[in-house]
């Protein structure tokens, strides 16, 4: 494979990919960036650590159809609460849920992300979600984050470029399942024509 961004590290002689994740993509529109800002590593690690945990055993479950049981030292009950909800929500929808993949890392020439879940219904729309553990969650925030995934998805499985795309996102913290407004929609349609523009260089990102 070609791609003009692989990179060597001279000490250690692995190769990289010098490119921006979509979390990193988020941070260069001017409302997000500063999500955070004020958030010390402490203060963030057991919301990273419940994160991580869920995303971990809903992949394994998604593609074994077997829980792996939370290790994590604190908030055991918690986390089992969160995963609880997800097995709710996916038996509901089960029967509605073909060729399901999760976790998948992407690239492209501009940037790099590993989305959630995809699957195709059973009227062949692709829907793309992303699972939020925090309680509070940007609506638009992260249906731009989807709509960057699906660019990935666009340009690197073989999908046809009129499939229709359903974006969603399951909060496992507020037992909720999300949908987004049109409204929401062209919001977000903005955040990545923006990100793209900063990428393809046509404006300075200051
Ligand atoms: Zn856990």
């Amino acid at each position: 494979m070609f791609h003009k961004n692989i990179k060597v590290d001279e000490l250690t002689h692995k190769y990289y990919i010098d490119l921006p994740s979509v979390s990193a993509l988020l941070k260069l529109l001017p409302q997000y960036k500063n999500d955070y800002k004020d958030c010390s590593v402490e203060f963030l690690k057991p919301y990273q650590e419940r994160g991580n945990c869920f995303h971990k055993r809903v992949e394994f479950y998604i593609n074994n159809n077997f829980d792996l049981n939370c290790n994590c030292e604190y908030s055991k009950e918690l986390h089992n609460n969160l995963f609880n909800n997800f097995l709710f929500w996916y038996d509901d929808y089960f029967l509605n849920i073909n060729k399901p993949q999760t976790e998948i890392s992407l690239i492209n020439n501009y940037f790099l992300g590993t989305f959630d879940f995809m699957y195709l219904d059973n009227d062949n729309n692709y829907h793309l979600l992303d699972w939020k553990t925090n309680k509070i969650t940007n609506q638009i925030k992260t249906l731009t984050q989807l709509k960057l995934y699906e660019i990935l998805i666009k340009d690197n499985l073989n999908i046809n470029k009129n499939t229709k795309f359903i974006f969603e996102c399951f909060n496992p913290n507020e037992n909720r399942f999300i949908t987004f407004t049109n409204k929401q929609e062209k919001q977000a349609n903005k955040n990545v024509k923006y990100i793209l523009n900063i990428l393809k260089g046509e404006i300075t990102n200051e």
